[in-house]
């Protein structure tokens, strides 16, 4: 039995890659995966046997560290959240909803990457950002065009599998095939196409990159998503509120309307700032509105 992980999936065969080797096996699925209901994506880990012919059988799915869904990739460890400086302008609401995705998806590692900064002088474009970083993200500032920043979001790949997430026009395709000319990406591929066809399934694929590593041909989540966010949950998407949700009055407090709230006792001292104040109120309010919907 060997141990591998699948890379992409075609007319019912798992491609399997198994240590440094090439060359990947067209796997089958052992029937009793079907009657399990236990499905295997893209980036799942498996153990499969090899037959005589070359080809294999998957005879178990190992355990998930994340599964992103729509379309469905596992063990992502790494998203990159890529923006335009400028076409289309980046604004705090739209990379806020990113990042509580983001956070919600149980990926370890977050990056935010800011494309485009040819199209702004200075560091106009980037400024807001510092907000970002001394919450703990890591933030780039590059160029597809201009060749700028490059080289540091090419060190963040190695050993990671990495979703470039984010909205469609800020240049995910080119940033790929900029940083790694081999994987030839059309440009405008990976932007979210669901939207446009909601009934065709766009089946994901790890890319290898020659510097080790994958990235993951899909636009990792569309902000609809943000709709399966339970109302209780959504502090813990802002890791600077965590160390004040247990201080409240309330333990069941959503940091909005409350009496003594530690979460606005932190906004009013200016611990927590409020540009993200106003997004988490933001998000809050459309999670309590699709709440109703359903009452
Ligand atoms: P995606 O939808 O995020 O994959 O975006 P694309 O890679 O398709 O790029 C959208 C548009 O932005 C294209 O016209 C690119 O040529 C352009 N673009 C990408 N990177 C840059 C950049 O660094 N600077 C400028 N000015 N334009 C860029
Ligand atoms: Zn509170």
């Amino acid at each position: 039995m060997q141990t591998g992980q699948v890379i992409k999936t075609q007319n019912s065969f798992y491609y399997v890659q198994a240590g440094s080797e090439e060359s990947l096996v067209a796997c089958k699925l052992r029937g009793r995966f079907k009657k399990e209901r236990c499905q295997v994506v893209t980036g799942d880990r498996v153990e499969f046997e090899v037959l005589p012919d070359g080809t294999g059988i998957i005879e178990k799915r190992l355990e998930r560290e994340t599964l992103l869904r729509r379309p469905a990739v596992a063990n992502i460890d790494q998203v990159v959240l890529t923006f335009a400086a400028a076409q289309p302008d980046l604004h705090p609401l739209l990379l806020n909803r990113f990042l509580v995705l983001a956070e919600w998806s149980g990926i370890r590692n977050i990056r935010i990457c800011v494309n485009k900064i040819d199209l702004l002088p200075g560091d106009e474009g980037g400024r807001f950002l510092a907000l970002y970083e001394s919450i703990g993200y890591e933030v780039l500032r590059v160029s597809a065009r201009e060749n700028i920043g490059l080289d540091a979001l090419r060190a963040l790949l190695p050993g990671h599998v990495t979703v470039f997430a984010g909205p469609s026009g800020v240049g995910k395709s080119t940033l790929l095939n900029v940083v790694d000319s081999r994987l030839e990406l059309a440009t405008g591929r990976i932007s979210d196409k669901i939207k446009r066809g909601r009934h065709t399934t766009r089946l994901a694929q790890l890319l290898p990159l020659q510097a080790g590593g994958w990235v993951v041909d899909t636009p990792g989540f569309s902000s609809t998503e943000l709709e399966q966010i339970e109302k209780p949950a959504l502090a813990g998407y802002f890791p600077e509120f965590r160390p004040f949700m247990n201080g409240c009055r309330y333990n069941t407090c959503t940091h909005s309307h409350e009496p003594q709230c530690a979460v606005k006792a932190a906004l009013a001292d200016g611990t927590i700032s409020e540009e993200r104040y106003e997004a988490y109120l933001n998000i809050l309010q459309e999670i309590m509105e699709r709440k109703k919907e359903y009452e």
